[in-house]
């Protein structure tokens, strides 16, 4: 079984679980250790049935509960050598795990799992930050969010997923009308920054061509943003251009603050 479920999703928190037949790979633990064992409990599953934990990169949103987390689950965590080192330099990486670096490119196996990881680079002010596509026989799933705009490698390598996890974060009208200072709003929309809703639509229209089933919008803003809006921008980027997918059965949106519906990849 091929499960996906996000935990949380967005600036003030990101985690997301990947299974595959009982086994799981947790990407980011922006969430409490508690948040991350009502999600996985949920699936029937607990601590010990985390195989790896794969790190996006060091921003707060995606590591806040790297700490404790890591402590518990006792799984080996794979993250960009610029990521890992960021983390090393605010002493927040316990010494008790054991730590693996993922190149953009290098695709990698992670047999705890069962799962193929082949991680890309995105477009972010972190360090070295990373997107994912998961390959588990012919079945792949792309994640990517914290990207300000969609690199070709990115684009080449989310082609051909089943279903996709994308960053949607801003629409760019409620952005500039909205309640940022100046500077965040252009951090926000610049190329390092975050990807609208018109962005991650552009993206969707391709990936869909691709053969792309299954979307889950993800990583929204809650000042900048709202699911109706993504949703609407979507359905009208499809529809202007008479895009046959349905949007109602196929394109879910993953709630800011509690866990998502459970996904089949
Ligand atoms: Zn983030
Ligand atoms: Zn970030």
């Amino acid at each position: 079984m091929r499960r996906i479920r996000t935990i949380v999703s967005g600036s003030s928190g990101n985690a997301t679980l990947v299974e595959v037949d009982g086994r799981f790979v947790v990407i980011d633990v922006g969430c409490t250790l508690r948040a991350l064992r009502a999600g996985l409990r949920d699936l029937g599953a607990d601590l010990d049935d985390i195989a790896a934990i794969l790190l996006t990169h060091e921003h707060y949103d995606h590591v806040k509960g790297l700490g404790p987390i890591l402590r518990a689950a006792r799984a080996e965590v794979y993250a960009s050598e610029g990521t890992l080192a960021s983390l090393d330099k605010t002493d927040k990486l316990p010494s008790e795990v054991r730590y693996r670096l993922l190149r953009a490119g290098h695709e990698l196996d992670l047999p705890a799992a069962d799962l193929g990881v082949l991680p890309f680079a995105v477009s972010h002010d972190a360090a070295e930050p990373l997107g994912f596509v998961f390959s588990h026989g012919e079945h792949r799933l792309g994640y990517m969010t914290d990207t300000g705009q969609v690199e070709a490698d990115a684009r080449r390598n989310l082609a051909g997923c089943g279903r996709v996890i994308l960053e949607s974060n801003y629409d760019p009208q409620m952005l500039r009308d909205g309640p940022y200072p100046y500077l965040l709003k252009m951090r926000i929309q610049g190329r390092q920054g975050h990807l609208s809703n018109f962005a991650a639509a552009e993206l969707a229209h391709f990936l869909i061509e691709q053969g792309v089933e299954q979307i889950t919008l993800a990583h929204l803003s809650r000042e900048n943003n709202s699911p109706a809006q993504a949703r609407r921008t979507f359905l009208q980027y499809l529809d202007n251009r008479s895009v046959d997918w349905s949007v109602e059965d196929n394109l879910t949106i993953a709630p800011r603050l509690q866990a998502s519906a459970t996904l089949v990849w």
